[in-house]
């Protein structure tokens, strides 16, 4: 499939020819790709133009019956009896083989999904192997992450992940379940199926024991047959806070281990003492990277007010400049918004904006007459109250507000249902710490924005969810602690 075709050829753009899709995808159960008992497909599209990519198999209730005996077959005869350091060796193994299939990962992911490729090569598929390589090094060391307590696995981890980071949403549940010992069923988000599905080759290709990961894509009532079967043990949710909710109440009083990584609406807060030019970089970055398709986005800008029309007068400069296009162009900034129900979820906040009496700042400039776009924007005079203060809006769109003491600043950052990250912008450092500790958010970023690293353990306060993930502490989740 030639999907360069519909954009003029460029030097820049990336070989979509390097990446093989099958014009059909099948649910992968017990090590094999089958068919579904359902007899159901549905079509993944490409956002950047509107084509089929592949029909992708939509597994029913019975497929996942399926995948989790196979899952549950695999922990009692294989995965929970290996050593952790035989486990590692596969998990190494998973790792490598993400990078020797790098571009095509990456071209795959931004054909599926619509981020710009610079993202996907530089950030999702270097971290998703990352992942790997830092969780096999915990799996024969367990003993000793917690002295004093035994950590043991829970058995079959039922998990569901979202969109906007397909793979390195795959790696992060992935990798610190089958650390611990458990197995897998993964329900990747229906508009993104690809990369899991390119995933589950390569732990083919590792060789990973079969059932021990099962992928069944699917909509939101696969996600629900996952996280609702009897014999899932574990369930890990990454979405929005309101299929969170829906989850935690069809499984309360199930006894089922669950972490919940849901939405967020981050406040990135510069200072008057802050580098401005360096804070405007993070202020980009914190809402335009991957479209602002990002739970931990910066997505209310608050400023102190001195510097309020200077930072203004630069971030609108700044946005000029941000290329927005074919995402396998190695120089676009910013892709394509993945699904046009997100595109109309985006436009309706923007409007509900404008209608509240914000001043709405857009980058000028054509976009492409096919695929779902929406030009980087912030909002000005915007009041605390109004939905685009309130709401996460998950797209390119910033919510600017004012603040004029360290207390206020905090006041305001914290007046949300939600609570996932934070960022701080000043050069001194006592004012950041102090902040940093006052501010109700999982992740504080001090003069950077979006920042992951495996080691580092990420998750909410509030509605943004609970449970962590990464690090020594995204361990605990996966493991009964004796
Ligand atoms: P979503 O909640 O609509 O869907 C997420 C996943 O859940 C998908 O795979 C979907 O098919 C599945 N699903 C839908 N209904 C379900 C149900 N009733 N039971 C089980 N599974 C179900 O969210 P989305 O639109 O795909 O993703 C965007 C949201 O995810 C945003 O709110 C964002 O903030 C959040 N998110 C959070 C994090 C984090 O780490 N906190 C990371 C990425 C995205």
């Amino acid at each position: 499939i030639q999907f360069g075709k519909a954009w003029e050829y460029s030097e820049s753009i990336e070989s979509a020819a390097i990446v093989k899709i099958a014009p059909k995808y099948n649910l992968f159960i017990n090590g094999k790709f089958v068919a579904p008992k359902s007899g159901k497909y549905f079509a993944s599209i490409n956002p950047a133009t509107e084509q089929k990519i592949a029909d992708v198999a939509e597994a029913g209730e019975a497929d996942v019956d399926l995948a989790v005996k196979a899952a549950r077959q695999a922990y009692n005869k294989v995965w929970s009896k290996l050593p952790g350091k035989e486990r590692a060796k596969y998990i190494y193994r998973i790792a490598r083989l993400i990078q020797d299939h790098a571009r095509e990962l990456a071209v795959l992911e931004s054909i599926d999904g619509g981020k710009p490729i610079r993202e996907s090569r530089d950030v999702d598929v270097p971290l998703a192997a990352a992942h790997f390589f830092y969780y096999a090094g915990w799996a024969d060391k367990l003993d000793y992450a917690f002295p004093g307590r035994t950590l043991k696995p829970l058995g079959v981890a039922g998990q569901v992940i979202p969109w906007n980071f397909p793979l390195l949403m795959a790696a992060w549940k992935l990798a610190p379940a089958l650390a611990c010992g458990n197995t897998v069923v993964l329900k990747p988000a229906e508009t993104t199926p690809l990369t899991s599905l390119f995933l589950a080759q390569i732990l083919q290709e590792a060789e990973l024991p079969d059932g021990v990961v099962n992928i069944v894509t699917g909509a939101g009532a696969t996600g629900a047959s996952v996280v609702s079967h009897a014999d899932v043990n574990k369930v890990a949710f990454t979405g929005s806070t309101l299929v969170g909710k829906k989850i935690q109440q069809a499984l309360a009083g199930s006894g089922k281990k669950m972490t919940l990584e849901l939405g967020g609406k981050a406040a990135n807060i510069i200072f008057e003492d802050a580098a401005i030019d360096q804070a405007v970089e993070g202020i980009v970055n914190g809402i335009y990277f991957n479209q602002g398709h990002v739970c931990c986005a910066g997505s209310r800008l608050l400023v102190q007010e001195s510097i309020h029309d200077v930072v203004v007068k630069k971030l609108f400069r700044r946005l000029q400049t941000l290329r927005v296009g074919n995402p396998l162009d190695k120089n676009t900034d910013i892709g394509a918004i993945n699904s046009k129900m997100q595109l109309n979820k985006i436009c309706e906040l923007a409007d509900s904006g404008v209608a509240e009496g914000a001043v709405m700042h857009q980058k000028a400039g054509k976009l492409p007459d096919k695929g779902f776009w929406f030009q980087p924007t912030f909002f000005t005079n915007v009041t605390s109250s109004s939905r685009i203060a309130r709401e996460e809006i998950f797209g390119p769109v910033l919510s600017v507000m004012t603040f004029r003491t360290p207390d206020e600043a905090v006041e305001k950052a914290n007046n949300t249902p939600y609570g996932l990250s934070a960022g701080i912008w000043t050069d001194k450092g006592s004012k950041a710490m102090k902040m940093a500790n006052a501010l109700r958010a999982g992740v504080v970023w001090i003069n950077t924005f979006n920042k992951f690293d495996p080691t580092s353990p990420f998750g909410g306060y509030k509605e943004s969810g609970y449970g962590r993930e990464g690090g020594k502490q995204g361990l605990l989740d996966y493991c009964k602690i004796e």
